[in-house]
C-alpha cells in the first residue's frame, strides 16, 4: 500500500484508545474539564457503571456557542498559549472530547458567563451536528452515551458494571482530594450517592478517606528549594496490606508516579516492615517549568527535572513529621 494520511475518524479512534479506556477514563477527562473551567460545585451521575450513561455537569465559565464546534474537534484547546512548559491546568491537548466523541454519543451543552442563552453540539455516529439552543441557566453538561457501542472489541474488555461504577468512584474520591473547596456530588444507577461538601483539606481528607485516617495522620508540611510539599502521612502502625491507600499530586494533577512512591516507601524503610504499606495524601507545588507532564497522554506519569530534589524533599519532610512526633510521644512518655 502507498503511504497515505489517515481519515480524522480514524485518527480520533487512534487517539480515543490512549486516553479512553473505561468508563472512570472518560469521567476523569470530564472532571478535569470542569475544575480547569473554575467550578465549584461538579455533579457526576452514572448508568451501567458508565457504560450506558455519564452525565457531567458543572458551574464553570462556560463555552460561547460560537466555540462548541472547536471544542469537540481535535487538538483545538482553550488552555495553551503556545509553550507547553507553562501550562497550570490539567487539561490541555484538545484530545479529549473528540476522543470520547468518536467512540460514544456525546452532547455538549453550554452556557457561557454572561451569555444570553446556552447552545449545545453532538458527536456521535459519525456526524457532528449543531450549535442549536438548548435549555440551561449556567455551566457545562456533558452527557455520554453508550461508550464503546461502535467498537465491540474494547466494550467486551470492560468489566461488568459494579467494578466500572467503583471505578468511577475511586477517580471522583481521588481528585476529590485535590480540590477541597469544591463540591461533588456522585450518583449511580443503584441510586447511591456520595457527595463531598466543600471545606478544608483536614475535613476533605476525613470525608474521603476517613476520620480514622486523620486520627492516625500526622501532618507534612515542607520546602525546598521553591518546592512544597504539603498533605497528610499515616503513622507506621497504621499501615496496610498494599499501596492502593497512597495518594500522590503534582500540582492539583493525581499521579501514580514511581518515583514519588518509592520516596514514600523510602521514608518508612526504618520505622515498618517491608510487607506493610503507609497510607498518605500528599500534595506536591513545583514550578511547572521543574515538571513534565506530558509524558503519557493520561497525564498519570510525570517526569521531574531534578527528581534528586523531589526524593529528597518526600523522604525528609515524611521523616521529620514522623521524628517529631516521636519526640511527642517520648515526652508524654516520661510526664
Ligand atoms: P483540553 O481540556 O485538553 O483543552 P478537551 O477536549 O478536554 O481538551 O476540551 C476542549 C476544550 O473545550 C477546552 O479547552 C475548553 O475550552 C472546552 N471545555 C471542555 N469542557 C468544558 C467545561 N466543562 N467547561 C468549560 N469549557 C470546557
Ligand atoms: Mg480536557
Amino acid at each position: 500500500m502507498p503511504i497515505r494520511q489517515l481519515p480524522d475518524d480514524v485518527i480520533d479512534q487512534i487517539a480515543a484508545g490512549e486516553v479512553v479506556e473505561r468508563p472512570a477514563s472518560v469521567v476523569k477527562e470530564l472532571v478535569e474539564n470542569a475544575l480547569d473551567a473554575g467550578a465549584r460545585r461538579i455533579a457526576i451521575a452514572t448508568a451501567g457503571g458508565g457504560k450506558t450513561l455519564i452525565r457531567i455537569s458543572d458551574d464553570g465559565c462556560g463555552i460561547p456557542p460560537d466555540e462548541l464546534l472547536l471544542a469537540v474537534r481535535r487538538h483545538c484547546t482553550s488552555k495553551l498559549g503556545g509553550d507547553i512548559s507553562l501550562v497550570e491546568t490539567l487539561g490541555f491537548r484538545g484530545e479529549a472530547l473528540p476522543s470520547i466523541g468518536s467512540v460514544a454519543r456525546l452532547t455538549l451543552r453550554s452556557r457561557a458567563e454572561g451569555a444570553a442563552e446556552a447552545a449545545e453540539v453532538f458527536v456521535g455516529n459519525g456526524r457532528c451536528e449543531g450549535p442549536r439552543p438548548a435549555p440551561l441557566s449556567r455551566g457545562t453538561v456533558v452527557e455520554v452515551r453508550d461508550l464503546f457501542h461502535s467498537v465491540p472489541a474494547r466494550l467486551k474488555f470492560l468489566k461488568g458494571e459494579r467494578a466500572e461504577a467503583s471505578a468511577i468512584t475511586e477517580v471522583v474520591r481521588r481528585i476529590a482530594l485535590a480540590f477541597p473547596p469544591v463540591r461533588f456530588e456522585l450518583s449511580g444507577s443503584d441510586r447511591s450517592e456520595t457527595v463531598f461538601e466543600p471545606g478544608d483539606l483536614p475535613a476533605r481528607l476525613a470525608a474521603v478517606l476517613g476520620s480514622e485516617f486523620m486520627a492516625n495522620a500526622l501532618e507534612v508540611d515542607a520546602e525546598r528549594e521553591g518546592v512544597v510539599l504539603r498533605g497528610y502521612a499515616g503513622i507506621p502502625t497504621y499501615a496496610r496490606g498494599n499501596a492502593l491507600h497512597q495518594y500522590v499530586f503534582v500540582n492539583g494533577r493525581p499521579v501514580r508516579d514511581k518515583m514519588l512512591l518509592s520516596a514514600l516507601r523510602g521514608a518508612y524503610a526504618d520505622v515498618m516492615a517491608r510487607d506493610r504499606h503507609p497510607v498518605a495524601a500528599l500534595f506536591l507545588t513545583i514550578d511547572p517549568v521543574e515538571v513534565d507532564v506530558n509524558v503519557h497522554p493520561a497525564k498519570a506519569d510525570v517526569r521531574f527535572r531534578d527528581p534528586g530534589l523531589v526524593r529528597g524533599l518526600v523522604i525528609g519532610a515524611i521523616r521529620q513529621a514522623l521524628g517529631e512526633s516521636g519526640l511527642r510521644g517520648s515526652t508524654r512518655g516520661a510526664a
